[in-house]
């Protein structure tokens, strides 16, 4: 194969590290961008620039927002004694789909997980204990994922959250075991969230 200029070969290689993208792919979408008119190909370029420097976290929920904090924490219709802890951010999307929930959430950025090396102090549980003693919390909702680390997670939360007397639950079983919540359909995560059962 010829040599490939070399910033065909440096898109090639930032595509080819993105999750679901091999190196066919990433040729693809390369050359792709080639062929558009510049302006197209600059407008990806930029909104991937202002992806990474116009947001951040919320100051309270740690979601990802353009402004802390987030719509969601400044909500006075959203019942703030009620905060769902997810994983993730899309889990937080996957939440609002169904569009049942009405309180707030906590978004730990991941879950324990020995073998990636992952320990609590890698998430915001510190952030989260915080939270729940500064205010009245009348329920925590434990919706991390239902595989091993999210189970983990959500029974490390649950001893440290015991002592302080606060409701905690978990979502009921029903989602697709081992999986994500992030993959799982708005009714089915929706009667998860309603059948939440006291831990
Ligand atoms: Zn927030």
């Amino acid at each position: 194969m010829a040599k490939l200029a070399a910033p065909i070969a440096r898109l090639i290689d930032e595509f080819s590290r993105l999750p679901g993208i091999g190196p066919k792919t990433a040729s693809r979408l390369t050359f792709y961008l080639l062929k558009v008119p510049k302006e197209q190909a600059l407008a990806l370029a930029e909104a991937i620039k202002e992806l990474r420097e116009k947001t951040t976290y919320c100051e309270i929920c740690f979601n990802i927002t353009d402004e802390s904090p987030c719509p969601i924490c400044r909500d006075p219709e959203r019942d703030q004694s009620t905060i769902c802890v997810v994983e993730d951010p899309l889990d937080v999307l996957a939440l609002e789909r169904t569009g049942e929930y009405k309180g707030v959430y906590h978004v730990l950025h991941g879950a324990i997980s020995p073998v990636e090396g992952i320990g609590p102090e890698d998430l915001r549980i510190q952030e989260l204990l915080r939270r729940v003693k500064g205010k009245l919390i009348r329920e925590v909702i434990l919706a991390t994922n239902p595989n091993l680390e999210g189970e983990a997670t959500a029974m490390y939360i649950y001893q440290l959250l015991k002592p302080l007397g606060i409701k905690v639950t978990r979502l009921a079983r029903g989602l697709p075991m081992g999986g994500d919540l992030e993959y799982a359909d708005a009714i089915t995560l929706a009667r998860a969230l309603e059948g939440r059962r006291e831990m």
